[in-house]
């Protein structure tokens, strides 16, 4: 069975990584998307469980207590975790797992999981950002500042990451996405076992060589 991978998934808030994700998940059947707990408010239309766990601070703090989480994060005065339960069930499924998570949280994913893909959304300007994060109409223009300010903070981890996406187009992106992830499959980093196993076979290989040689 092909091992599933960590796929974490950063970018400015704004830049689409939500919807991106859920078009990724609808479109191929190996994904599977991590719902994460946070302390905020849901935004009209949102729903427990569906786009968030959203908990009480005293719970969200409990579960950090207890190892419940893989990793949090405080983002905008919130804070923001990823349940470990469903994360680690699906990896040993065989499923690839996507994180939408903040660059505090995906470099600690790294430090637990070597081999976490780290991939970075980007919008084309950041003209664009603040007209999608205004065009949304969900947030204050106090909370939108505050978040292109986050965005300026964030830009600097950059290069962090392993690949940078820009969502310009929804579904050049969903493609080049699900392309990346595929090509990242057949790195060795990610395929040690297999690696291992071949190189046991290659060695139990020379031995029956010399034992035929010696015999002829
Ligand atoms: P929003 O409030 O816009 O839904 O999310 C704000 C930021 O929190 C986004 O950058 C999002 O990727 C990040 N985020 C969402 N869930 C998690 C999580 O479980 N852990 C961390 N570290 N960040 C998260």
């Amino acid at each position: 069975m092909r091992k599933g991978i960590l796929i974490v998934v950063s970018g400015f808030s704004g830049a689409g990584k939500g919807t991106l994700m859920k078009r990724l998940v609808r479109e191929y059947d190996n994904y599977a998307l991590s719902i994460s707990a946070t302390t905020r408010a849901p935004r009209p239309g949102e729903e427990d469980g569906r786009e968030y766990f959203f908990l009480p601070k005293e719970e969200f703090e409990r579960k950090i207590a207890t190892g419940g989480l893989i990793e949090y994060a405080c983002y905008c005065d919130h804070y923001y975790g990823t349940p470990r339960a469903y994360v680690e069930k699906q990896l040993a499924d065989g499923k690839d797992v996507i994180l939408e998570i903040e660059i505090q949280g995906a470099l600690k994913v790294r430090k637990q999981y070597p081999d976490a893909l780290l991939l970075f959304v980007m919008p084309p300007s950041a003209g664009e950002l603040r007209r999608r994060l205004e065009g949304r109409g969900t947030e204050t223009r106090e909370v939108i500042d505050k978040r292109m300010r986050r965005a300026m903070e964030e830009a600097e981890g950059i290069e962090e990451y392993e690949y940078i996406v820009v969502n310009d187009d929804l579904e050049a992106c969903v493609r080049e996405l699900h392309s990346i992830i595929a090509a990242a499959h057949n790195t060795p980093l990610r395929n040690k076992d297999f690696i291992d196993k071949m190189r046991k076979e290659l060695e139990g290989e020379k031995n029956v060589t010399s034992i035929l040689c010696r015999t002829n």
